[in-house]
């Protein structure tokens, strides 16, 4: 059986333009946003009990199958044993500061947008253990953590995703690029996402707090995916994006999608474009922020915002991290665990002799200007892929598309920071004597 991890990750970066902001393919040619016809793409059409069977083989094959489910009045990814387990029915609505869900008056199982939780949660886990030491008679005795152990016979977890939106593949895209083709490889991230089988969704409902559109990442799934499904009233369209997503799609009682479905597929993704009404205006993003660092704007924020992290904490892209080494009480044992930190902690900052950003309106400002400023110099693409995870679940409804707004309205240019910094290059210049 071929290695999906390895065919997926390679898919994938052989599919990165990287040449300027867009993190997914040039969406002229695949469509996004418009109507390819039904010979541009291989769909299937399979009867929405199929997805059972779908999740029955992989868990057959071993995965641990993650996606959607209903759990304390939120849409949340967790276990799925099979079809039951999804949201089916429900409708959710999102907005600054509120989410609510409700049973709607449809039977489908994705007709919502993104969970408070992200598939983050599985490739880079808010707690891990990096690494044990043990004292006995003999001295200390040092071991890998229990994440990045395999068991005896070599297996690694095997995690099949089900359900992931095109926005959340393209944060997946990101953070393969911070964990995985740096100079440092993160090797808790790298085993779980090579071991991860995906199963998008094509959005046909978008939130009012979806900007998908303005940073090219959405609502359409375009790569990066081993299976891609849109959800009509009476099946799903099936699309498989890698050779092992097309060996279980053959698995499948599947027959080839005929036009109307395939253009009633297409009407629903266009559907979610329409009900798209937030904004981001990229155009020239990173320049305008980091060369308002004194703008008033960020001290207007700074009343607002209670550096409580949540927008940290839900976004799918934000990697901020920091390890700690953790005693029992006999102080034989010690664990090195790494855990999710946030810009907006106060001592995220501390370097020896004080804290470098002490007030929220710095730490504000750090995350934005991370996120769509600096983030371009360090992996050339925005950090920030239009979910509107951090607007929904700041308790006090900022809404980082309005604050951009307000400094592009009325920019002020006190400081001036247009080409991004290099490192400093020593130079020896020997000179000869006659110049
Ligand atoms: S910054 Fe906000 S909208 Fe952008 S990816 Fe993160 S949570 Fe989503
Ligand atoms: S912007 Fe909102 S979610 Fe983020 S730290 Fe401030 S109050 Fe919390």
């Amino acid at each position: 059986m071929p290695c999906y991890a390895k065919e997926s990750i390679d898919k994938y970066r052989s599919q990165q333009p990287h040449d300027g902001l867009s993190n997914v393919e040039d969406t002229s040619a695949a469509g996004l946003n418009g109507s390819p016809t039904a010979d541009e793409r291989d769909y299937r059409f399979v009867e929405k009990r199929e997805l059972n069977s779908l999740i029955a083989l992989l868990r057959a094959d071993a995965f641990r199958v993650l996606g959607p489910r209903v759990e304390d009045a939120a849409i949340v990814y967790d276990e799925l044993e099979s079809l039951e387990d999804l949201p089916q029915g429900y409708v959710e609505t999102q907005s600054p500061g509120r989410y609510r869900i409700e049973k709607g008056d449809h039977e489908n199982f994705f007709q919502f947008t993104v969970s408070p939780n992200s598939w983050k949660q599985f490739l880079f886990p808010a707690r891990v253990s990096l690494a044990r030491a043990k004292k006995d008679r003999d001295g200390w005795s040092f071991a890998e953590g229990d994440d990045l152990q395999q068991d005896a016979d070599g297996r690694r977890e095997k995690l099949a995703f089900v359900g992931v939106r095109a926005c959340e593949l393209a944060a997946i895209a990101i953070q393969d690029r911070v964990f995985l083709e740096g100079p440092y490889v993160d090797p808790v991230y790298q085993r779980r996402r090579e071991s991860t089988f995906i199963v998008a969704v094509n959005c046909t409902t978008a939130a009012d707090t979806c900007f998908c559109t303005s940073t090219d990442s959405g609502p359409k799934c375009r790569q990066g995916f081993d299976l891609s499904m849109t959800e009509l009233p009476h099946g799903f369209l099936l699309e498989a994006g890698s050779q092992v997503g097309g060996s279980y799609l053959e698995k499948l009682e599947s027959r080839p999608a005929n036009p109307s479905e395939i253009e009633s597929g297409f009407r629903l993704e266009q559907q979610a474009v329409q009900q798209i009404r937030k904004q981001l205006d990229t155009h020239d993003l990173r320049d305008l922020l980091l060369n308002n660092l004194d703008h008033p704007h960020w001290d207007q924020v700074a009343t607002r915002c209670l550096s409580c992290t949540n927008c940290t904490m839900v976004c799918p892209t934000c990697f901020c991290s920091s390890v700690h080494d953790v005693a029992d009480l006999s102080g034989d044992n010690v664990e090195r665990i790494r855990q999710w930190d946030s810009c907006f902690n106060l001592d995220f900052s501390y370097t020896k002799g004080g804290t470098v950003r002490d007030n929220t309106r710095s730490r504000y400002r750090q995350w934005l200007t991370h996120k769509l400023g600096s983030w371009q110099d360090q992996f050339d693409s925005l950090g920030c892929v239009g979910c509107g995870r951090c607007i929904t679940w700041c308790p006090v409804g900022i809404d980082l598309t309005e604050e951009v707004q307000a400094i592009r309205v009325k920019p002020t240019s006190k400081r001036t920071l247009s080409t991004p910094v290099e490192p400093a290059v020593a130079t020896c210049v020997v000179k000869d004597e006659d110049d």
